[in-house]
Order: C-alpha cells, then sequence, then structure tokens
C-alpha cells in the first residue's frame, strides 16, 4: 500500500511540474497545473483568449495559460501517448474557464445544449478543471480535417459523425478512441469536449488565483 503510493507520489511528482497556480492545500491530484509544462508535445490554442471564437472577442487575457487537475493532465499525457503512436497529437482548444468567461460565453450564445448556464445545478465542467476541448494534429502539428471547426453550435457537431467524409469519420473515431483510452467521457453535442469521469470530486473553482514565487513549494 506504501508503496503503491510512494510509487504514485514519485511518478506526479515527475510529471507535475511547480504549479504556477492552486487553491489552498489540495489532495494530491487536485492542484492545477498546465498541460504545457505536463507535456510539452501537446499544442494548446486557447481560443478564448483571441477574438477566434464564437462570441468574437477574447474572453481570457492573452496568454492564460492551459490549466487542468493534475490528475486530468496526467490522462492527457496517456492519451498523447496513444496518440503519438499513430503520428498525430493533441491540440486544446480550451480547458479551465473562469466564471467571468462562462458567463460571457452564456451571455453570446444562450443555448443550453451547448454552454452550461452559469446559474445551472452542475454548472460548466470546465469551471472545475476537469473538462477540455480537443481536436486532432499530425506530426507537424497541422491541424486534421474534423467534422467542424471548434463552436461550431449545429448538429453537424454531435457526437456521432453523420457525414460522408472517410478522413474525417477516421480522425474522429480516432481522437475518440484515444480519449477513452485516457479515461474521459465524451459530450452528446459536441465532438471536441471530453471530461474527466470522477468530475464530482473537484468543486467549480469561480477563478484561480496566481500564487506568488515565495508561496510555490519546491519539489
Ligand atoms: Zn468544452
Amino acid at each position: 500500500m506504501i508503496a503503491r503510493f510512494l510509487k504514485r507520489s514519485i511518478a506526479l511528482s515527475l510529471l507535475v511540474p511547480v504549479a504556477a497556480f492552486a487553491i489552498e492545500a489540495v489532495p494530491l491530484g487536485d492542484e492545477f497545473v498546465e498541460i504545457k509544462n505536463v507535456d510539452p508535445s501537446i499544442l494548446i490554442d486557447l481560443r478564448y483568449s483571441t477574438p477566434n471564437n464564437v462570441t468574437h472577442r477574447p474572453l481570457y487575457p492573452p496568454g492564460t495559460p492551459a490549466l487542468v487537475r493534475a490528475s486530468v493532465a496526467e490522462r492527457l499525457v496517456r492519451v498523447q501517448k496513444y496518440l503519438q503512436k499513430k503520428k498525430c497529437g493533441l491540440k486544446i482548444w480550451d480547458a479551465y474557464r473562469p466564471a467571468s468567461a462562462q458567463h460571457q460565453l452564456w451571455q453570446a450564445t444562450q443555448n443550453g445544449s451547448y454552454v452550461a448556464d452559469p446559474k445551472g445545478a452542475r454548472g460548466s465542467m470546465h469551471l472545475r478543471g476537469v473538462a477540455v476541448d480537443v481536436t486532432l494534429v499530425d506530426e507537424a502539428g497541422r491541424d486534421l480535417p474534423m467534422p467542424t471547426e471548434f463552436d461550431n453550435f449545429t448538429p453537424a457537431a454531435l457526437i456521432n459523425y453523420h457525414g460522408n467524409d472517410p478522413m474525417v469519420r477516421s480522425n474522429l473515431n480516432l481522437l475518440q478512441k484515444a480519449m477513452a483510452h485516457g479515461g474521459f467521457y465524451g459530450l452528446r453535442t459536441e465532438w471536441w469536449h471530453f471530461c474527466a469521469p470522477d468530475w464530482k470530486r473537484y468543486p467549480q473553482v469561480p477563478e484561480l488565483k496566481t500564487v506568488t514565487e515565495r508561496n510555490i513549494p519546491a519539489l
């Protein structure tokens, strides 16, 4: 038991870099980490830090890091390794989303099929740090053809592809297999959205506070 715990601790200490963000003292795996620090081969393109999203304006400041719970980052590493064997990789379109961004997104869309109402019972999985919006890239980091663009809130974005492009079908199939390999669940209405199955463990965090240098624990 102790050996198992130690093994996990060592694995996590290797995996998890010095966290730039934290929410007080939290159990192992619950802290927030930057995806690019955990696996630099995962590409990051946070659409809500640019005008290139459904609202046509940035919802986060430029340079906002892509953050998830450490346990979710571990899952993403498993997914990335799976994809690398197929000469592909992940690109992250969104990860942890602060409440202010969720509110703006809801105001812009007002469509509960695609965006979680901030006043809803469960809220957004992005506020818990357990959801990611992702797509596939090839070895050179180029986007692979997928059913739709990000934030295409139409039936074309359903998790079950109904188009007839075999390349798109095969890419979506690979993404879904890879994410399932990491233990993620998909969402019926958005092919790009995936969530960790143990999301209930993680409360919503309206805003993450940056911790100062001197508060960062040494590993
Ligand atoms: Zn999402």
